[in-house]
């Protein structure tokens, strides 16, 4: 079965975390501390807080924009449900705004009509590592008092204007799930420039405190904490950071083997009539960490099947970005059509992209979905019936 994601890890990772361990410091302290520079840096922000997840980032960004109950945020439906959900978590209301077709993503333009006098925040998400426009949104919402947070689970290592994302906005929140490009295992941060955010971060990661836990560690002489107002513990530990920043070591080399599998899949791909793959924007480059693929109209199989007769095959796939207002959990919350939304997420798919995927397993990924797209009869109804 060739797996639709794998993390890249290695000895690299193992001694970093040997390290740790005989360091006895296991908890948030000097690794990550260092990782935090070394993302910040990379990334071309002034500040980094690292964070237990990327939904923790997303909620303590919305918190510290000033994000409560009564307000509004906007927000694509069309992304990990994270993304809705920290918003609930803040006690606002999220609101769905569609999507660009060709980026995934929201635009000003999708975003302009949502906003209202209760729109506190808007989250554009860089879904699947695709670089949204983020400064038409920028150009839209600072004049209004309205922050801009970007959820760029996905999009470390991509490339916004020259530039790398993350220092665009005053609050950028990254994910290392082993799902995304460069992974601890579980963690997130935040970057920002606006040193007075980042203070106020720190704090509330961490219960609230006046003096983190690692700093009175530190000191040589005893320091009394304070807790000054009520916060989270959303601290990443040393022994993720460590794998972080070998990792972060790595992005470059790891980008640069997403991005060349892409373009042997668009190659092979370009043979099945209608099959859209995903293209760089011209305002930036993707990190490619999922291979979304959107199936033509006509195509004979729908999505789902599709899914089961490509598992058959040995290849494991999985559905394009889901909808966050057709799961249970935010079911009848969408307050206008999503038309572009809708389309992409029951007409897409997720192809197996990951560091190791070799040209041979490429090759059966694409034979596998020409066969079926070509080989099962065309009217839906007499495939069914010839399987039954
Ligand atoms: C993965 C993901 C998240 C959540 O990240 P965690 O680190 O798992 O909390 C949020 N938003 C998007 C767009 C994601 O893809």
């Amino acid at each position: 079965m060739i797996p639709v994601a794998r993390p890249e890890l290695g000895e690299a990772e193992w001694r970093a975390l040997r390290e740790v361990v005989e360091s006895g410091w296991v908890a948030q302290g000097p690794r990550v501390e260092a990782f935090e520079r070394a993302l910040a840096a990379r990334c071309g922000a002034a500040h980094g807080v690292a964070l237990s997840s990327c939904t923790a980032a997303l909620h303590l960004a919305l918190v510290v924009a000033g994000v409560g109950p009564g307000d509004e945020v906007v927000v694509p439906s069309l992304s990990f449900i994270a993304t809705a959900n920290a918003v609930r978590h803040a006690g606002a209301t999220p609101v769905f705004a569609d999507v660009d077709a060709g980026t995934q993503n929201l635009t000003a333009a999708t975003i302009a009509p949502l906003l209202g006098a209760r729109t506190r925040a808007v989250i554009v998400v860089h879904q699947a590592g695709m670089p949204a426009d983020v400064a038409p949104v920028h150009a839209l919402c600072d004049p209004l008092g309205v922050a801009v947070v970007e959820d760029a689970a996905c999009a470390i290592g991509s490339v916004y204007r020259d530039a790398p994302v993350g220092g665009h906005s005053d609050l950028v929140a990254f994910s290392f799930h082993p799902r995304k490009v460069l992974t601890t295992g579980e963690g997130g941060m935040l970057l920002t420039s606006r040193e007075d955010l980042a203070v106020r971060l720190r704090r509330l990661r961490e219960h609230g405190m006046s003096v983190s836990a690692s700093e009175r560690h530190r000191s040589d002489r005893v320091v009394l904490e304070q807790y000054l107002e009520p916060g989270f513990n959303y601290r990443m530990t040393d022994l993720q950071a460590a794998m972080g920043v070998v990792q972060l070591d790595r992005l470059d080399g790891l980008v640069a083997r997403r991005r060349a599998l892409a373009d042997a899949y668009r190659e092979r791909l370009a043979a099945l009539p209608g099959v859209r793959v995903p293209q760089d924007p011209p305002h930036g480059r993707t990190n490619h960490q999922s291979y979304w693929v959107v199936l033509p109209d006509d195509a004979p199989a729908d999505r789902d099947d599709l899914l089961a007769r490509l598992h058959r095959r040995g290849v494991s796939c999985r559905r394009g970005i889901m909808a966050a207002h057709l799961e249970p959990a935010y079911a009848g919350t969408a307050s206008a059509p999503l038309p572009v939304t809708e389309h992409l997420t029951r007409r897409s798919l997720i192809l197996p992209l990951h560091h190791a995927l070799t040209a041979a397993e490429q090759d059966q990924v694409v034979d596998a979905l020409a066969a079926e797209l070509h080989a099962a009869p065309a009217p839906r109804a007499a495939a069914h019936a010839a399987q039954a």
